[in-house]
């Protein structure tokens, strides 16, 4: 059993102006050297939940441990959050007229000038900016001002490292590195991850628990591959995988037993074939992505989604067998 390394019981924080904000009653244990994903909807409270975390908010109710000691918010700290917690928000906080090396060497004192040197260009390598050492932060890309925020974080004694956001500002291809980075930075040094993300394609991959946020409370918490095959509300399969959602009378239509409630599933849960089970479908809709297709298809007026992996075999207009080889009642 890995060990605890932070504890968030019952935790509240309503904002005060507006009734329907904040977060409400969380509680979780986080283990030491996973990665953590908070994902949700814009306004979901992922935020908030990573600043109490951090203690950059006063709790209405409940408390954050950092392992044993409790994490004080602003109205106890001058200085608020625990100094092995680092947290990186969107906008990285870097000192933009000062060159890479010294925004990172400048967290540390100067009282093992050696050591300040050796751990400064330690880090620079871990995330592989060494060669941008004597640049300025103005003369770098987001991407690289992302690196150099995440190598200051990590540059102290750092042991939970919370990104708010971190992969808003690059573009597709980077994201798949910088993600693949955290993932390789946090298995080669042990810290642990706390990343807050509306994308979950952000989090899916990376992350060893899933979070999910809706409306200020957790509604449900595993392992990703868990909660996507298995997700307990229509938010989180929506959020995850574009799920298809039928009410009863649609699902029914489709044949599709659900008592009350809805039928949920993913695109590639329905079979392109001709089995017992299969039924005619009109092809409405044909949407190129990348290395596969989406079908836009519409039985009785019902319409679902499917991925066609040999692109161009089926086309708008015609007809298919199809059959949805699993689904949810949610
Ligand atoms: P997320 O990060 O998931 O987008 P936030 O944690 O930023 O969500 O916000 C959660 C809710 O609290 C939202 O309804 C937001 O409008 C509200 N909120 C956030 N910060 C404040 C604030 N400083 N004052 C008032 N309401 C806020
Ligand atoms: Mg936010």
């Amino acid at each position: 059993m890995k060990e605890k390394i932070i504890s968030v019981k019952n935790i509240s924080k309503q904002y005060q102006q507006e009734q329907a904000s904040g977060i409400h009653n969380i509680s979780f244990d986080i283990h030491k050297g996973d990665i953590i994903a908070i994902i949700g909807e814009s306004g979901s409270g992922k935020s908030t939940l990573l600043k109490c975390i951090y203690g950059l908010l006063t709790l209405d109710e409940g408390e954050v441990f950092y392992q044993d000691e409790k994490v004080w918010g602003p109205d106890v700290l001058l200085i608020p959050g625990h100094k092995q917690m680092k947290m990186v928000t969107q906008d990285f906080s870097l000192n933009i007229y000062a060159k890479v090396y010294d925004n990172i060497a400048s967290m540390m004192a100067n009282t093992d000038v050696h050591h300040k040197h050796q751990k400064t260009m330690e880090m620079m390598a871990h995330l592989h900016i060494d060669h941008l050492k004597d640049k300025k932060i103005t003369q770098l890309s987001g991407g690289e001002q992302q690196r150099v925020a995440i190598a200051k974080a990590l540059v102290t004694d750092t042991s939970v490292l919370l990104l708010d956001e971190p992969f808003s500002q690059v573009d597709a291809l980077l994201k798949n590195q910088l993600r693949a980075d955290i993932k390789r930075i946090a298995a080669e040094t042990g810290v642990t991850v706390i990343m807050v993300s509306h994308d979950p394609a952000d989090g899916l991959f990376l992350a060893d628990e899933l979070l999910m946020m809706k409306d200020g409370h957790l509604i449900e918490r595993g392992k990703p591959a868990d909660i996507y095959q298995q997700p307990k509300h229509i938010y989180t399969a929506r959020m995850l995988g574009n799920a298809v959602v039928l009410n009863q009378e649609e699902a029914n239509k489709l044949g599709l037993e659900v008592k009350d409630g809805h039928a949920v599933f993913y695109p590639e849960w329905v079979e392109l074939n001709n089995s017992w089970n299969s039924r005619r479908f009109e092809v409405k809709d044909v949407y190129y992505k990348g290395f596969y297709e989406e079908l836009l298809l519409e039985r009785h007026g019902v319409k679902i989604r499917a991925i066609q992996l040999n692109r161009g075999v089926h086309k708008k207009n015609d007809h298919v067998q199809a059959n949805i080889g699993r689904f949810l009642s949610l």
